[in-house]
């Protein structure tokens, strides 16, 4: 890490990335408020740092040993001050400021009027981003992959709907990407790209996603420690996409007898997570349960926890559902959660704020 004196100048940072590059490595450049931190991209052992700290502007070289420094609570502090909490805007809505982000929508987006309805009445719960899977990770490839498998006509007739459900209902849209090929697509029509937990370990596809250059939104693998799923959002750091929301939806149940839930929302992962990162941590209690009965608890817990934000599946009758009913629940139900959550929310901030005035 590379930290320049306040008063340098642009021809000197262009300098320092120039004998970085010397040195076969690549520069991440954080401008702050106060002071641009140059963040060194491949093995820095490689780099000669005294020779670093002696270059016009620079204030301090020092070599950081971790998989995810770019990323990491104490870059962020270096370049921003603070370095408390990414604020990532898109639209109106903030993830990971004040005001917790509810994401909602159905599990799958399965024609135009189901699409409407929904985002309609999920609008008028409190949601303020709108989901829906068009490209679907399913276990059986016999099962429903979502209208991103009828060709890219089917796929981007799907997305245009999206986008203008967002439109009409004032809501950024989320959905997913399932390979490299759907990116350019995808982006052309959303507002965050969804990288799905089974995709986490995959680092091409999360570069190319990060090139998008749009927010992600980034779901942990169910069987990935939280130091995996952050060396991995370093890969898209790595690109220069910072904005990037990181995804708690449950981890693979231990023991052998029967779970009751579909996998376990990792609730200390949370905090954790938020002490390690100035990333954003948004929580799916809908994959984490897969049962909705569980969703009005767990959304409360997951913001106790210190969750920036929820996805949660919904829809006017989950019956109909061709994916994910189960676990999906009404919008007015979805109003419950928000209403608790948002009072939740600010008593945790509250507690945080207080942690910072007290220093
Ligand atoms: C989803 O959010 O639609 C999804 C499939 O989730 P996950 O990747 O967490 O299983
Ligand atoms: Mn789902």
């Amino acid at each position: 890490m590379i930290i320049m004196k306040s008063e340098a100048t642009k021809e000197e940072v262009a300098s320092v990335v120039k004998e970085i590059k010397k040195f076969g490595l690549k520069a991440d450049v954080s401008r702050g408020e106060f002071r641009t931190v140059i963040g060194l991209i491949g093995d820095e052992r490689r780099a000669d740092f005294s020779h670093f700290a002696t270059l016009p502007g620079v204030k301090e070289a020092f070599m950081v040993e971790s998989p995810y420094k770019l990323i990491s609570k104490e870059y962020g502090k270096r370049f921003d001050g603070e370095g408390e909490r990414r604020q990532i805007r898109v639209g109106d809505v903030t993830i990971g400021g004040d005001e917790l982000a509810i994401i909602a929508g159905p599990c799958t987006v399965e024609g135009k009027s189901q699409l409407f309805r929904i985002a309609e009445e999920v609008k008028k719960a409190g949601a303020q981003i709108l989901r829906g899977g068009i490209f679907k990770p399913r276990s059986s490839v016999h099962s429903f992959q979502g209208l991103g498998a009828n060709g890219r006509e089917g796929a981007e007739e799907a997305l245009r709907w999206l986008y203008e459900a967002g439109q009409r209902f004032e809501m950024p849209v989320v959905t997913e990407v399932r390979g490299e090929a759907q990116i350019d697509l995808v982006a052309s029509y959303a507002d965050i790209i969804q990288v799905g937990a089974r995709n986490m370990y995959n680092q091409d596809l999360l570069a190319s996603v990060a090139r998008a250059g749009k927010p992600v939104f980034f779901k942990r693998h169910f069987g990935a420690g939280i130091d995996e799923f952050l060396s991995f959002a370093e890969y898209m750091a790595a690109e220069g996409n910072k904005d990037i929301i990181l995804c708690e939806r449950g981890i693979l149940p231990l023991g052998k007898g029967k779970n009751y839930t579909r996998y376990t929302l990792d609730l200390s992962a949370i905090p954790a997570i938020q002490k390690e990162t100035y990333l954003p941590v948004v929580a799916d209690p809908s994959h984490a349960t897969g049962r909705r009965d569980l969703i009005f608890n767990m959304s409360c817990a997951a913001v106790a926890a210190g969750a920036s934000g929820l996805m949660i599946e919904a829809h006017y009758d989950p019956s109909e559902a061709m994916v994910d009913g189960m676990q999906m629940i009404t919008p007015d139900e979805l109003k419950e959660v928000i209403s608790a959550c948002r009072k939740i929310h600010k008593l945790v901030a509250a507690k945080n704020e207080a942690k910072v005035v007290n220093g």
